[in-house]
C-alpha cells in the first residue's frame, strides 16, 4: 500500500525495529553488555555507586556532622544519576505502549522548553496533530525526540544530578 504520494507508509515498521532492539534494561540504549545487560554508560553509574555506598558507609563512622552531610551528598547525586537513566528507560517504554496526539504535544513542550523556554509554544495543537499524523506516525515523532533527550541526557546526567540532589 502506498499514499497519495507514492510512498509506502512506513512508520509502523520503523516502530517495531525499534522495539526490537536489545535495550540496556536501565535506559533503553539500543547497545547494552551481554551479561550485564546495561550499556557501558549505566554499568558506569552502577560500578560508581556501589564503590561510593561502600566508601560513605566505612567514612561515615568517625564523620562529623559536616563531613556526613558531604558524604550523603556525594551518595546522593550517583543515586540521582541511576534513577535518571532509569527513567530514560521508561519514558521509551510507555512509548512503545502507544502515543496519542497529547502525548505528542508533551513532547514538543519539552523541546520547546529546552530549546527556547517556552513550554507552551505548542499548547493546545493536540488535535491538529491529530488530524496531521496517524498514531503510528506520532509514535515515530515521539521515539525522535526520545532519541534527542536521551543523547542529551548521557551527556549531562552528572550535572544534572548535582542540581537535583542539591534540592533534597
Ligand atoms: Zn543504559
Amino acid at each position: 500500500m502506498t499514499n497519495a504520494s507514492g510512498v509506502k507508509p512506513y512508520a509502523d515498521e520503523w516502530i517495531a525495529d525499534a522495539r526490537s532492539e536489545t535495550r540496556c534494561e536501565w535506559c533503553g540504549e539500543p547497545e547494552r553488555m551481554p551479561r550485564i545487560k546495561l550499556c557501558q554508560h549505566c554499568n558506569r553509574i552502577r560500578k560508581k555507586l556501589e564503590k561510593t555506598r561502600q566508601w560513605v558507609a566505612k567514612e561515615k563512622v568517625n564523620a562529623n556532622k559536616h563531613k556526613q552531610f558531604f558524604l550523603d551528598f556525594e551518595l546522593a547525586i550517583i543515586e540521582e544519576e541511576k534513577r535518571s537513566c532509569i527513567s530514560d528507560g521508561k519514558r521509551l517504554k510507555y512509548l512503545f505502549e502507544g502515543v496519542d496526539s497529547l502525548d505528542l504535544e508533551s513532547w514538543l513542550s519539552w523541546a520547546a522548553n529546552r530549546i527556547v523556554s517556552k513550554s507552551r509554544l505548542h499548547s493546545g495543537i493536540a488535535t491538529r496533530l491529530g488530524w496531521t499524523f496517524t498514531r503510528s506516525q506520532q509514535q515515530v515523532i515521539a521515539y525522535l525526540f526520545w532519541e534527542i533527550f536521551h543523547a542529551d541526557a548521557r551527556r549531562n546526567r552528572w550535572n544534572r544530578a548535582v542540581g537535583e540532589a542539591g534540592y533534597k
